[in-house]
């Protein structure tokens, strides 16, 4: 059963790139990653000028940078079923995870456009099959998904969880800093005109304050056994 999509929604730092991966690896597909791609898109923003000091956006040029096909992504799977990420021939996997763009990325996945451009790439990239991960990949990118979780975790436990990634990634953060980034961008992705962050009706909830990766496994385990006969475990 190969050509499963499988769609994973959710809050940021819910574990639900974790989750995703491990659930590729296991069942041999693709992973994509959409907030990394709207993240790419920021990046590219940032490089070109388009965003300034305080954040305004210059969205003229960007999305004509995007129409005329500047803004050049390629993604590439790896073994342990992490996804990788370039900007035209730059690997940029590492530099969007940094503060600048976090900062940013919200309002940059905003604009009508940038989700667009996004939505192209990621119907090219999954048609045939992934558990793919992001805010409105059950509601939006792919409706018709065989599967879809929605992810939520206490907002507190989520900025550690983040804190805790860009430390072994040798950034140094503070808690606080980190705690309202997270706070922010919830606020934003739910309240955007355009798909925001909202359940699926048919979307399953995973709280996982207080599970491992391995006890979401076993939740999981039990839906793909009892609705498509397969095993992750
Ligand atoms: O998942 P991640 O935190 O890397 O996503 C970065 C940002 O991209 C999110 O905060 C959200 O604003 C935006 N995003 C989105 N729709 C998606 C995935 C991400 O708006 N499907």
């Amino acid at each position: 059963m190969t050509s499963i999509i499988i769609a994973i929604d959710g809050y940021s730092s819910t574990g639900k790139g974790t989750f995703a991966v491990e659930i590729a690896r296991r069942l041999g597909i693709l992973y994509l990653d959409s907030g990394a791609l709207y993240r790419t898109v920021t990046l590219y923003a940032l490089k070109n000028g388009h965003i300034e000091w305080n954040g305004e956006i210059h969205d003229r040029r960007l999305q004509e940078d995007i129409l005329l096909g500047r803004v050049e992504i390629s993604v590439m799977p790896r073994r342990d079923g992490t996804m990788r990420v370039f900007l035209s021939d730059e690997d940029v996997s590492a530099r969007i995870r940094e503060l600048e763009v976090a900062r940013n990325v919200s309002a940059i996945a905003t604009l009508p456009f940038v989700r667009n451009f996004v939505d192209e790439q990621l119907h090219r990239l999954g048609a045939k099959g992934c558990v793919m991960d992001g805010r409105d990949i059950g509601t939006a990118v792919f409706p018709n998904a065989d599967l879809k979780i929605f992810m939520t975790a206490d907002a507190e436990i989520r900025a550690q969880r983040r804190v805790k990634q860009m430390e072994e990634a040798g950034q140094h953060p503070r808690f606080e800093d980190i705690l309202k980034n997270v706070q922010e961008r919830d606020y934003i992705d739910s309240h955007r005109a355009m798909n925001p962050l909202r359940k699926a009706d048919d979307a399953i909830v995973l709280d996982n304050s207080h599970m491992t990766v391995e006890e979401q496994m076993v939740w999981l385990d039990g839906i793909l056994r009892e609705r498509f006969n397969i095993s992750l475990l």
